[in-house]
């Protein structure tokens, strides 16, 4: 079996030591993978010094063009690369071909975004000439999950890139091969060797290593709660800043006058994507007691309509990434109160028996103090309960440690942006869900949810720092 290498300095680079990678469709091995180590990730960052100073000299004209090119050839190749993340981790391959379209499209934003990115010139006193230079850090950690592999490349990699920073990317242990192919494909645009290289491996390995590099100058990181904590740590004691996307437990807050139809339409796809596995997932529905029953029931009929399998039969839903996950996903629901509307269980059956499936599960009547109320579960389940007015809404809303995204459904346009106002959360939207890739948008959490911004020009902000200069003249 060929193993998964890491990319350093424009080329393959492959080890004694490895690790399975498995298909959670049916738990057939795909392949070996590197386990990468601590001098893999010592290789990576002095490459990446080494080719920083020069990629940032050259002019934001040809950072951009090589961007747009990467982006076409990530377009022209994105059917091996959605088959990739298909495979490694169940995802529908429809859903992965638009995950790597998206990630075209972070490289075709920074791209045309680094063209028109400006210091400020500060005439406050006459005797001085003042401005100030937005300058890259210098070399970038980043270590990101396994839901959205291709994304989540393109969301760490391309404003880091554009702005003059090179980058060593750890990917998640279960999906390690669409970011190797994409750092391939990079040098093959134009990015020069060094400027993005990928070491696979297991997070305690070569996740950490990377974290405690004291060549690193910003890291970011894109995982759960738990693993944030340790390596928002490990580069305080580098001095080094973080950017920190965690989970989330979003609420949908839908008022009498909403359109329930869309309410359920949306509200289906924000917690069935990627089988419920995405940080913005909507897994709270908050509801008015007066249209409760109504929207069960629309909930209802809609997830028992959807149709489960492995990723390259293009169901609605895969199987989640693991047999792990999906005892975890089991283990929360058996412990929750409530009523279960629909799902609730493992499907079985021939081949779904055999994989990491789990029904699209719909519990009402839920505790604000249970634990699947305040806790992300990272799979197909959505809670309810009900509130009376504005006010309870809002505390519902506001009512766990996390806050990524929220969604007000209500035709009363002053209504929404009261709300917007006061619900806790890095994205509100309203009468709507979700914004395929968001590319766009500023992205992040309040709370446990992390801090800092990606997507969006926050992020250019986000990757290199204010140098100003005073002239006296
Ligand atoms: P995880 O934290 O276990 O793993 C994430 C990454 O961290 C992986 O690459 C892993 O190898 C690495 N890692 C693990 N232990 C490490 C260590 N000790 N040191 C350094 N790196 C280590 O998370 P997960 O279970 O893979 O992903 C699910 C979580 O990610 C969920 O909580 C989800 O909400 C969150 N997530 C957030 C966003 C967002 O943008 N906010 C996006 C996707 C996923």
């Amino acid at each position: 079996m060929t193993q998964t290498p890491a990319f350093i300095a424009g080329e393959r680079v492959t080890g004694a030591d490895s690790y399975e990678n498995v298909d959670p469709a049916d738990g057939h091995v795909i392949g070996e993978v590197l386990r990468g180590t601590a001098e893999h990730i010592d290789a990576a960052v002095a490459a990446a010094r080494r080719a920083q100073p020069e990629w940032a000299a050259t002019k934001p004209e040809h950072r951009a063009d090589v961007a747009q090119a990467f982006a076409a050839l990530v377009l022209e190749n994105v059917e091996e690369l959605a088959r990739l993340d298909s495979e490694d981790t169940g995802k529908p391959i429809s859903q992965a071909r638009t995950d790597g379209q998206v990630t075209a499209r972070y490289f075709t934003f920074y791209g045309r975004a680094i063209d028109s990115y400006y210091g400020l010139q500060l005439p406050v006193d006459p005797a001085f000439h003042v401005y100030t230079r937005r300058e890259p850090l210098g070399v970038c950690g980043s270590v990101i999950a396994w839901n959205y592999p291709l994304q989540l490349f393109g969301r760490a990699v391309a404003p880091t890139v554009v702005t003059g920073n090179a980058v060593v990317l750890k990917p998640a242990d279960e999906t390690p091969r669409s970011a190797v192919r994409l750092a391939e494909l990079a040098v093959e645009a134009g990015f020069p060797p060094g400027i993005i290289n990928v070491v696979p491996g297991i997070g305690a390995e070569a996740g950490a290593a990377l974290a405690a590099h004291p060549g690193i100058d910003h890291m970011g990181f894109v995982g759960s709660n738990a693993v944030g904590k340790l390596i928002a740590g490990s580069a305080a004691d580098n001095v080094v800043p973080t950017t920190l996307e965690l989970g989330g437990k979003s609420p949908h807050v839908v008022f009498p006058d909403a359109d329930l139809d869309r309410v359920a339409l949306f509200a289906t796809k924000g917690i069935l994507q990627n089988a419920g596995q995405t940080c913005s997932a909507g897994s709270r529905l908050l509801v008015h007691s007066s249209v409760e029953d109504e929207l069960l029931e629309r909930l209802r009929a809609s997830f028992e309509s959807t149709t489960l399998g492995p990723g390259s039969s293009d169901p609605d839903l895969g199987p989640l990434i693991s047999r792990k996950q999906q005892d975890r996903v089991t283990g929360m629901v058996e412990r929750a109160s409530g009523r279960v509307v629909t799902g609730g269980t493992r499907p079985t059956g021939s081949s779904l028996g055999d994989g990491a499936y789990f029904s699209p599960t719909l519990i009402a009547g839920v505790e604000q103090d249970a634990e699947i109320f305040q806790e992300e579960v990272f799979g197909p389940v959505l809670v309810s309960r009900t509130f009376e007015d504005e006010d309870e809404a809002v505390a519902l809303a506001n009512g766990t440690d996390y806050a990524l995204m929220a969604a007000v459904w209500s035709r009363d346009s002053s209504r929404v942006h009261r709300l917007a106002a006061r619900i806790r959360a890095g994205q509100v939207y309203a009468n709507a869900y979700g914004a395929g890739g968001g590319v766009e948008y500023p992205f992040g959490g309040f709370g446990k949810s992390g801090y800092g911004r990606e997507k969006g020009y926050e992020s250019l902000d986000a990757y290199t720092a204010t140098k100003t200069v005073l002239v006296s003249l």
